[in-house]
């Protein structure tokens, strides 16, 4: 349910009336009043407004004397940003609260009339609900190639491969191994991962040889196997994981390989960051929330 301010922003005309094009600039006439006040915000956002209640946990409440109120504006930033703030209207005396603000990201589907409305309006399109779909990969593909091939930047000649890698073989294999670096040029992702209290899957000298011939994937970690399905989905073969790459129980192996870790990184196509996961079991795949009006 929509209050009638917010229906404001769901009508077009007015919500592309407010849109400000440069990012740096803060064109105050272009704002367009929503609530007179913090407290007729917070009462649409009882009777129910979805908006209306993001907004009011969002802004922070009027401070100090009773009278000071705020009215509440939106506007249409660069990136999709439906911003919502509030002017401060207080009285004398009373001292001015910060000016604050909050934007929700908009997005519109890829097929979706909004994106040819006006230049620069709905680019964004919404979060994938499942990161690990075949459908997220194309995408990530494509991201991928078009980085590589029309980045001058970005782009990526065959670097000597590091000490050890993960040889992920065939894309069907159960099995990797760790392969020892001979001199030999080549690409690899890289993994970025929160350790957690789980550290099972390390390399250490009495396993060494054995990861040499095989490391069974079901064996890894849900962090370390996703890894390895991206590796391959992105149609790579060779995967760097400090904790399994590093001989860890090795001092002088540690301190060899350590100081090697910035250009190990640096030279990788890409590395995976596992920003939604706190630890090696957790996995990197994470559904998206995706939030529709
Ligand atoms: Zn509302
Ligand atoms: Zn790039």
């Amino acid at each position: 349910m929509f209050c009638v301010k917010c229906q404001d922003i769901l009508n077009l005309d007015v919500l592309l009336s407010t849109f400000e094009e440069d990012e740096d600039h803060y064109d105050e006439a272009k704002r367009h009043s929503h609530h007179e006040s913090f407290t007729a915000l917070e009462q649409s956002a009882k009777d129910g407004c979805e908006l209306c209640r993001m907004a009011c946990s969002s802004l922070p409440k009027p401070w100090g004397s009773k009278s000071v109120e705020r009215r509440i504006w939106f506007q249409l930033r660069p990136g999709d940003f439906l911003m919502f703030g509030s002017d401060f209207l207080g009285h004398r005396g009373v001292a001015e609260p910060p000016s604050d603000k909050f934007g929700i990201r908009l997005s519109a589907d890829q097929d979706s009339p909004l994106t040819t409305l006006k230049d620069g309006v709905f680019i964004s399109r919404p979060p994938m609900a499942d990161a690990s779909s075949s459908s997220a990969f194309e995408m990530a593909r494509y991201w991928l190639k078009t980085c590589l091939s029309t980045h001058p930047r970005c782009s990526l000649k065959e670097s000597l491969l590091p000490t050890r890698v993960l040889d992920l073989g065939d894309r069907h294999d159960t099995r990797l191994s760790l392969r020892r670096s001979t001199g030999e040029h080549g690409q690899w992702l890289t993994l970025s991962h929160c350790w957690g209290s789980s550290n099972t899957a390390i390399t250490t000298t009495s396993n060494f040889k054995a990861r040499c011939n095989e490391i069974q994937i079901a064996n890894l970690p849900a962090t370390f196997r996703d890894a390895v399905k991206i590796t391959r989905e992105l149609g790579y073969r060779y995967l760097w994981i400090d904790s399994l790459c590093i001989i860890q129980d090795s001092v002088s192996d540690w301190q060899m390989e350590s100081v090697k870790m910035a250009e190990i990184y640096a030279n990788a196509v890409l590395n995976i960051s596992t920003d939604a996961s706190g630890g090696a079991d957790e996995g990197i795949f994470e559904s998206a929330n995706r939030g529709e009006i």
